[in-house]
């Protein structure tokens, strides 16, 4: 037997284990995994003398702008990125233009990107009290999840507990899943209102007034309707340790819920904003230094469901603007200069 490829003297990482292997190619797919000492014959050899061979990774949280604000990034950039790094499947955001809210956009934007792919991709919805009627047209094209916001970001309003009740009933009830980005957006207003009336244009606003609180609160919320109503959901880019706590407490009660956490929170601290603004801006924002090391330790010890990048490029110059999407109103904090960006 003649391969296509032959990747030698690497080890060889599953979900389980690790062990030093040969891995053979052929048409473009894994056709054995061998023992080092066999010999195998093939066309090219990759030596991974003293590498891991892992599989392809899965990032089910980026947004590649495409179609929309394609100077940012575009699908062909994005899905080759991912590839170099590793990542052979995305889940792509719908914020893109326009935004995915019924089934007839998530089908034509999945045509326009089928031949743009250089990986696996699957597409989020959104999940708004306005297409709470589009949930099982959109489930029955294939939605990846439902993705919602407690606060108001991208422009659109915060979902009230009531909407986001009603909401989650049917994604359950058309066996969907649902993904939300928790910061209380009462919490968030009136550190907004205390911040202003201080007159505070320092580096540590960002972080005050998307507060650690807040995200806390918009968490056990949502945990709480997750539990009323069954469905199953992960929580985008948790920033601090508490938070993982809570979601195993809920996860020991039978919840069906998943923490998701980004490589922000665990390499940029509050210092790294105050710093390096706004090239460091993103919310939740990076927490305190302890914050960043306990994640590391929750991450130790399985309590983390999922790494995502949040992928969500800008050019540069956009980042020392402070701009977000074009279709995004400025953020309040645009005169200070102390931005912020949230995908
Ligand atoms: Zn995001």
């Amino acid at each position: 037997m003649v391969y296509d490829t032959a990747i030698t003297d690497g080890t060889v990482v599953t979900a389980t284990e690790q062990f030093p292997a040969t891995v053979a190619i052929r048409d473009g797919r894994i056709a054995a995994v061998l023992d080092p000492a066999e010999t195998v014959e093939a066309e090219r050899t990759i030596d991974a003398a003293g590498k891991h061979i892992l599989p392809g990774g899965v990032d089910p949280h980026v947004h590649m702008m495409d179609p929309g604000d394609t100077e940012r990034e575009d699908f062909p950039t994005g899905t080759a990125a991912a590839a170099a790094g590793g990542i052979t499947t995305v889940g792509e955001h719908h914020r893109t233009d326009p935004t995915v809210l019924t089934a007839d956009i998530l089908t034509d934007k999945r045509d326009y990107l089928s031949d743009r792919a250089r990986v696996d991709f699957g597409l989020l919805a959104g999940g708004h009290p306005d297409n709470v009627d589009e949930i099982a047209g959109l489930e029955a094209e294939g939605t990846l999840a439902y993705k919602s916001f407690t606060c108001d970001v991208h422009g659109v309003p915060a979902l009230q507990s009531a909407d986001m009740h009603r909401l989650y009933e049917e994604i359950d009830r058309v066996g969907g899943i649902s993904m939300v980005h928790p910061e209380d957006e009462l919490m968030l207003n009136a550190n907004e209102e205390r911040i202003r009336e201080e007159g505070r244009t320092d580096g540590s606003v960002i972080p005050d007034w998307r507060s650690k609180e807040a995200e806390q609160v918009a968490v056990s919320t949502t945990l709480r309707i997750a539990k009323q109503t069954g469905v199953p959901f992960w929580f985008a880019h948790l920033s601090h340790p508490e938070l993982i706590d809570q979601v195993n407490h809920y996860k020991s009660q039978g919840v069906d819920v998943y923490a998701e956490s980004c490589p922000h929170y665990f390499y940029l601290t509050r210092e790294d904003i105050v710093e390096d603004a706004p090239y460091t801006m993103f919310t939740p924002p990076a927490r305190e230094e302890s914050d960043r090391r306990e994640l590391w330790e929750r991450l130790d010890a399985g309590e983390i469901d999922m790494i995502n990048a949040d992928h969500a490029p800008s050019t540069l110059e956009q980042k020392a603007e402070g701009k977000t999407t074009s279709s995004t109103p400025p953020s309040a904090f645009r005169a200070s200069r102390r931005y912020y960006r949230c995908c």
